[in-house]
């Protein structure tokens, strides 16, 4: 068993990340379709100077955003963005027709002769964008061979699901997935993407038709992503769903499920708790462990610490306020033993507790809101790395415990958690420990 440790780029501010905590801290990569028709020189750099050459990568192919409403695809000027412009001129007919106007249909893909078209140059793309941009670097000379350039796998196109879509879809995503196999040579790895909605992984009948419907193709893995699926808010129901889903994908073992947007429970759904139930999960390095398939816009940024124990990110404030009730913050001693003690909280603390305010610093800003203009901390540039770093340092151990540590080990964890934040907290600030251990059989259903 292992757990392999994807993280998705968003940004190149954030690309140093991708050596944090160590060199080679992550298996692979997630870079999305659109960015990488948007900077393939920045990213060709990116992959072949900033990351480990253990590091994989994998290009979204991103096919679903060419499904929705237009509108979401515009930038501020009405325009369809350009990245997803040249994105669809790459990936030709019906999207080139298609991008700006209107949202794709399932029967523009009723023709075998226009499928096996689009995917032959949906996995060029995947193929080649990248990869030939840094067969022109000179950082290019120091590798063994060309393969080495190729992505991890290559990713068939996929359209989004939902419970009243996955008649349709399904087939279309299942057509794609078998002419990948067909075009794709035997020594490179082939995905198929099942993205849905949360009311989907809630119907047993809809897990059972998909993972039959995938079961007999010669696929060497999947990347999941259920739509907008917090972790920490999520029902049990939903929770389980998504382990099912998993699990009934990876019936061969020899298959890989690597969730693209993921948190704790799906670290340890990947892990002994879980079983093996996924083979890897990716997470943003700014958080990003759920994500809706339809963009959503970004919002205010807050400075939030993500608190070990819980497992969960809480805004800077509420922070705080949890520690100094708890006396966590009386000495830098209290704090690393009961809260943090990764190497960057060492370093920012230095001794001294009251040196926390540092992941909280902030500049007021004043920002236009629907009822006039309000005054709004924004995090320091500092003040968010430090976080992301704390961040991706606990990031780091959980998907270590997860796999190497006792299943009893795990499970005291979450009850210790929930036991020392209850009182500050209340019972909703921890349900979702509780809730996690129930659907790992902790607890059982009466309780
Ligand atoms: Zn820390």
């Amino acid at each position: 068993m292992s757990i392999d440790h994807w993280m998705t780029f968003s940004t190149f501010a954030e690309q140093d990340y991708f050596a944090y905590p160590g060199m080679g801290t992550y298996n692979g990569v997630i870079i999305n379709g659109n960015m990488a028709s948007y900077a393939p020189a920045g990213l060709a750099a990116f992959l072949l100077e900033k990351i480990s050459r253990e590091t994989s990568y994998l290009i979204d192919p991103l096919t679903h955003a060419f499904q929705h409403d237009p509108g979401l695809i515009k930038g501020p000027n009405g325009r369809t963005k350009a990245s997803i412009r040249s994105m669809a001129k790459a990936y030709g007919y019906p999207v080139s027709e298609s991008v700006g106007s209107r949202p794709l249909q399932p029967e523009n893909f009723d023709n075998d002769d226009d499928l096996s078209t689009f995917v032959t140059q949906c996995l060029k793309y995947q193929n080649c964008q990248l990869a030939e941009k840094m067969k022109e670097s000179n950082a290019a000379r120091y590798l063994s061979s060309e393969s080495e350039l190729l992505p991890y796998a290559v990713v068939a196109p996929y359209f989004y699901m939902t419970e009243t879509t996955i008649d349709e879809w399904l087939q279309v995503n299942v057509r794609a997935a078998r002419l990948t196999v067909n075009h794709t040579e035997k020594d490179q790895k082939c995905f198929a993407a099942i993205v849905v909605s949360q009311g989907v992984i809630l119907d047993d009948a809809l897990i059972e038709k998909i993972s039959s419907e995938f079961s007999d193709i010669e696929l060497d893995g999947f990347l999941l992503w259920v739509d907008n699926l917090d972790e920490q808010s999520a029902a049990g129901a939903e929770l389980t769903g998504m382990l099912n889903l998993a699990k009934s994908l990876r019936k061969d073992r020899s298959r890989e499920v690597i969730n693209l947007h993921g948190g704790y429970f799906s670290i340890l759904a990947a892990g002994v708790l879980g079983n093996g139930a996924m083979s890897g999960v990716a997470h943003g390095p700014e958080f990003g462990e759920y994500r809706s398939v339809v963009p959503v816009g970004g919002g205010i940024p807050i400075a939030r610490y993500y608190v070990p124990k819980l497992h969960a990110r809480v805004r800077y404030r509420e922070a705080v306020s949890i520690f100094r009730q708890a006396e966590w913050l009386l000495s830098a001693n209290a704090f690393h033993k009961k809260v943090c003690g990764c190497r960057e909280c060492r370093s920012i603390l230095n001794g001294d507790a009251g040196n926390f305010v540092k992941f909280g610093e902030g500049t007021p800003k004043q920002v236009r809101r629907r009822h006039g203009i309000v005054t709004i901390d924004f995090p320091t540039r500092e003040a968010q790395e430090r976080c992301l770093r704390h961040y991706l340092e606990v990031k780091h151990i959980e998907y270590k415990a997860a796999l190497d540590a006792p299943r009893e080990m795990l499970l005291t964890n979450l009850r210790t958690g929930e036991s020392q934040f209850r009182e500050f907290v209340g019972n909703s600030g921890v349900a979702h420990l509780k809730l996690w251990r129930k659907v790992f059989g902790d607890i059982s259903k009466a309780e």
